[in-house]
């Protein structure tokens, strides 16, 4: 029987079960005993067959008392990706199909190795959300928030959150800035909320509250 090891799957979306089918290990000794191995391991997710590639990176820091091994490094080939399109996707492709198309793209770059560009990604989506709630381009981001506000598209809170997330997008685009996986899930989560507020939800509840009986008069006493 193959060795099973737990893996995280694009597919599975979660760690999961993988048969371990082939494993091939590379060292380099150093001059002291110290060992840099690369351990790379082809795998196959038991759940849904998709194959992967893990790449471990271990270090060996000598022979002597409390030398240790560590492993200092772990790659995937393709990248593990650890945000998903939201269920309403779909729904977005022919409400606006530029739209759908960008953040599909953005999606395939949730992962470790592509965070500059999911993060000019996610600030691109919102300058065009903006642009659609708005009817026309205002120019620069500082304006295009102050007309939303003015105009009861966003609380004076939500702006200052958008800024935070623009901001953070214009540093990748022009300082190489590599947010950390928690701000970036952060510039997701808001990004995506908009969009859904304005092209899900929110004409689902205009609906919605056509189709509420009204409340009978209150009787007098
Ligand atoms: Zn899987």
């Amino acid at each position: 029987m193959s060795k099973v090891i737990r893996s995280p799957c694009n597919l599975c979306k979660r760690e999961t079960e993988h048969d371990v089918l082939d494993v091939r290990e590379a060292s380099d000794e150093g001059p002291n005993g110290e060992v840099s191995s690369v351990k790379s391991y082809a795998l196959r997710c038991r759940g849904c067959r998709d194959y992967s590639a893990r790449i471990e990176q271990w270090y060996f820091d000598g022979y002597f008392e409390g030398s240790s091994t560590t492993l200092t490094r772990v790659e995937f080939q393709p990248a593990r990706l650890w945000a998903w399109p939201p269920d309403w996707i779909g729904d977005l492709e022919a409400l606006d199909s530029d739209l759908f198309g960008l953040l599909t793209e953005i999606y395939s770059a949730a992962n470790d190795e592509q965070v500059r560009l999911l993060s000019m990604g996610t600030r691109t989506a919102l300058d065009h959300l903006m642009n659609v709630v708005l009817g026309a381009d205002y120019g620069p981001f500082e304006k295009k928030l102050t007309e939303m506000v003015a105009q009861g598209h966003l609380t004076g809170r939500q702006k200052d959150e958008l800024e935070t997330v623009i901001d953070a997008g214009s540093a990748s685009s022009h300082r190489a800035f590599r947010p950390p996986r928690q701000l970036i899930q952060a510039m997701l989560a808001t990004m995506e909320g908009l969009v859904q507020n304005h092209y899900i939800t929110g004409p689902m509840l205009k609906t919605a509250a056509s189709l509420i009986p009204p409340r009978p008069p209150r009787q007098r006493r």
